[in-house]
């Protein structure tokens, strides 16, 4: 496993690491939770991803469980979570980045978690509702009082993220230290363009989310039904009409397919290359419903070197 610096933090995180959305506590049995972590732990990851809203609370539960069954050193990994949505959606004081739920938030994760402090806390879409001041204040306050590690945002905008370092700078607070972004083959823009100037003028880090377009880019989807994938379950009809329905994307995934096919690698494997290959990408969170899948995931670092100019060149064609 190869260990990044979290941006311009000296903290070092495995290059890959594991997340939990749609799966623990929702798509997959507690059980496979279980091998699935211990698989990524004893590979190197040293970064789980949770979040309060991930099955309502229910995630962060199972993945609490498994810490404590696993007995693994606290100073042996990471483990984050995300405010924003809520875990009980009943009352606009149960969501939102105002300093109440953020306090709350942060400390019903640390305890479904199972452990006495988060290393890193995001929020997880920004709230036009709460001035950014009370939101920066609330995370300094948390880095204080010792409850968390490194705050940072997720699908925020550039302009928000400088408003968030502004106010930072402003009152001498603590600083958010990293985003969380989707990035993968077939969503680029706003991490290739729009943040260029976020990693320049702040050292932003990146834990990058579905690196693999929630499966599309592992190529099944090209000559198998979605049954008894993410894609077929009922609260993720959205998703399917996203990617499945998506005759653009299709054809992208199918010229990217000829490539991985050339390389004599498969696609999955190729398009996690292919994202860690970016030097501004501090992790890639891998997520995954089966053993073998983490598996594969596992040794896409092997496929780097494949990617050379040449072929960067190729990918690029073949989606755009
Ligand atoms: P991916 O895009 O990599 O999708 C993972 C899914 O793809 C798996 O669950 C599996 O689904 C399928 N898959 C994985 N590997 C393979 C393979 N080798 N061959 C075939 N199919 C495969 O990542 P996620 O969308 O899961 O995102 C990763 C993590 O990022 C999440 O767990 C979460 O922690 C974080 N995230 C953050 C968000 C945010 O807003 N901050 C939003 C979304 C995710 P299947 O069961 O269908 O086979």
């Amino acid at each position: 496993m190869e260990y990044r610096k979290l941006g311009k933090t000296g903290l070092p995180v495995s290059a890959l690491s594991l997340g939990s959305w749609v799966t623990f506590g929702n798509q997959i049995e507690d059980s496979m939770a279980e091998k699935l972590m211990d698989c990524a732990y004893h590979n190197g990851i040293n970064f789980f991803d949770n979040a309060e809203a991930y099955a309502r609370g229910k995630s962060e539960k199972v993945m609490g469980k498994i810490f404590k069954k696993m007995k693994w050193d606290r100073d042996s990994y990471l483990v984050s979570s995300k405010v924003f949505f809520g875990s009980k959606k009943e009352s606009p004081l149960q969501k939102g980045l105002h300093r109440k739920h953020v306090m709350e938030a942060c400390e019903q994760a640390i305890k479904r978690l199972n452990v006495d402090y988060l290393d890193l806390y995001f929020c997880h879409r920004p709230d036009p509702e709460v001035p950014i001041e009370e939101t920066v204040w609330m995370m300094h306050t948390l880095v204080m009082q010792g409850k968390i590690l490194y705050w940072g945002t997720s699908e925020w905008s550039a302009d928000q993220i400088t408003k968030a370092h502004t106010v930072a700078e402003k009152h001498h607070l603590v600083a958010p230290s990293m985003e969380q972004p989707q990035y993968n083959l077939l969503t680029r823009n706003r991490f290739e363009e729009e943040y260029a100037v976020l990693f320049a003028r702040y050292g932003m880090g990146t834990t990058i989310w579905s690196p693999l377009a929630s499966g599309m880019l592992s190529g099944k989807y090209l000559d198998a039904p979605a049954d008894e994938t993410r894609m077929s379950l009922e609260n993720l009809k959205w998703l399917k009409e996203r990617w499945l329905n998506n005759e653009v994307a299709l054809q992208k995934v199918r010229n990217l397919k000829s490539i991985a096919d050339e390389l004599g690698i498969t696609l999955a494997k190729m398009s996690i290359a292919w994202c860690l290959k970016n030097p501004n990408v501090s992790t890639v969170i891998l997520g995954a419903s089966k053993l073998e899948q983490l598996k594969e995931n596992l040794t896409a670092m092997e496929a780097v070197p494949l990617l050379t100019e040449e072929v960067m060149k190729q990918i690029d064609q073949a989606v755009s």
